[in-house]
């Protein structure tokens, strides 16, 4: 079976696991320290003619999941009952699962039934004087067009979340997504474009959130307390802010984050070559639709190759008959209105309805071969003279 995302991990890696090994401490560390300060100076908050800013490592902090980033940042938002918080249908459960567990209500908002990206059409018609912030996807890997939402959001006071987990160096006008909004959270999952196992990343825009969050994520320690080894006397001494709950990463995945860290863009850049070759062949079909080209200010982490089948039906044909063929796909994102926990918070969203009805995400990972590829196109094809 050829899978539909893959991780790719190999010697460097395992080299790196073994100093770890070797230096005896496995907990978080200065790898962890090096991880953030190395993905900093990726992520750039700017680009003139003149150069670029980056983000600065303390706007970041690591987390052992991007699950558990967007559950301490919704925590942190304080809400009260009445309060919402807009995301669009087509998001992962996660994000769903961290508003509901606040005061807040859940209000799902529409999306482009073409790219599956939120407009700012979208969010007017489902924000009101309750919305208190928005979760944003760049789905695939593509930018929402952020500049008319920020604009409404401040006019608003919305806060801006960007789950950055499909678009980890992906760029919108020259600035890297995750780090224009609020905040921004990332995933290093097994099954993202880079992959520590478990791990996740937050950047929030003020830095006395990140203190807080800081704090959160580990047990609620103050940073002054002694634990953290900065007192000369009685260092067992502690005080908490509150009950946190222990949400960190260690240097066994920081080391191997730090490997893939040093290839992403190379992988990064194979995608976009079997991206382009999908798009040469596929827009031949006039029986299904290709993803739009990529905006010319915008820059995709291609995280995902979605294909829409025009006919009723035909999609999950296709699933099938790839599947027969060994060709794995699947529907991102199954859309939260439609889970029978989240159906409470259903409403007439009917691009989100026809997107899940016409959408499949074919495989796209660094790790394909260009006989896969070309075997891909071709069942797509094949598929074609059945109908
Ligand atoms: C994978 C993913 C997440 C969650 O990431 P984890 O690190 O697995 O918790 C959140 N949002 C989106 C869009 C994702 O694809």
């Amino acid at each position: 079976m050829i899978n539909i995302y893959q991780p790719q991990l190999g010697e460097e890696e395992l080299q790196a696991i073994k100093r770890v090994f070797k230096s005896n401490w496995i907990g978080r560390g200065k790898l962890e320290q090096q991880f953030k300060d190395d993905i900093a100076t990726n992520l750039r908050t700017e680009t003139t003619d003149y150069g670029y800013t980056c983000v600065k490592a303390d706007n970041l902090l690591t987390i052992n999941s991007c699950t558990e980033a967007l559950f301490q940042i919704l925590d942190l938002l304080n809400f009260k009952p009445g309060d919402e918080v807009v995301i669009p249908s087509v998001s992962f459960i996660g994000v769903a699962n961290a508003i509901e567990q606040t005061k807040a209500t859940i209000k799902f908002c529409d999306v482009n039934d073409h790219t599956l990206n939120v407009e700012l059409s979208h969010l007017e018609k489902v924000c009101n004087e309750n919305t208190k912030a928005v979760v944003l996807l760049h789905y695939a890997g593509v930018p929402c067009d952020l500049d008319p939402i920020i604009e409404f959001c401040k006019k608003n006071n919305i806060i801006i979340i960007e789950d950055n987990a499909n678009s980890p160096f992906s760029m919108y006008k020259g600035k890297n997504t995750g780090v224009i909004g609020d905040y921004g959270t990332w995933s290093f999952d097994s099954m993202k474009i880079m992959s520590m196992g478990d791990g996740g990343l937050i950047y929030a825009k003020d830095k006395s959130n990140v203190k807080k969050l800081n704090e959160n994520t580990y047990l609620g320690l103050l940073s002054s307390s002694g634990y953290s080894n900065r007192v000369d006397s009685k260092w067992w001494e502690y005080n908490i802010s509150g009950p946190g709950r222990r949400s960190v990463i260690n240097d066994i995945s920081a080391a191997i984050g730090l490997e893939q860290l040093k290839k992403v863009a190379k992988f990064i850049n194979k995608r976009k070559k079997i991206h382009q070759y999908y798009s040469k062949h596929l827009s031949k079909l006039s029986w299904l639709r290709i993803p739009l080209p990529i905006p010319s200010n915008c820059e995709s982490s291609y995280y995902m190759y979605h294909i829409q089948l025009i006919d009723n039906n035909d999609r999950d044909k296709l699933a099938s008959y790839l599947k027969e063929n060994g060709i794995y796909t699947t529907f991102r994102y199954y859309p939260l209105h439609w889970v029978e926990y989240y159906q409470k918070y259903s409403h007439d969203l009917p691009n989100t309805d026809y997107a899940a009805n016409h959408t499949l995400c074919i495989p796209i990972h660094q790790s394909l071969k260009k006989s896969e590829i070309k075997y891909i196109v071709n069942t797509i094809k094949e598929y074609g003279k059945t109908k």
